[in-house]
């Protein structure tokens, strides 16, 4: 049984992850740099599959942080 993925928004494009940020410190692997593409709006971690999404990008404005324990907030409300 494999969770899905984790999602976390991010205020920059590059961030580092070592797994284990605060939920769950026994996952934690050696730390990961991650670049996000402007261009998809997000960045995996190549070592346990969190994905960074940048808060405003592409990947936020389309819901996929919406799949994550931060959405179901009610609609969006970017008038
Ligand atoms: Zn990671």
């Amino acid at each position: 049984m494999t969770p899905p993925p984790e999602v976390t928004l991010v205020d920059q494009p590059r961030v580092a992850c070592d797994g284990a940020s605060g939920i769950a410190a026994a996952l934690g692997h050696p730390r990961q740099y991650i670049q996000i593409d402007d261009a998809i709006g997000y960045g995996e971690c190549g070592y346990c599959d969190r994905r960074f999404v940048l808060r405003g990008g592409v990947a936020d404005r389309d819901g996929a942080a919406a799949h994550g324990p931060l959405g179901g907030q009610g609609a969006p409300d970017h008038a």
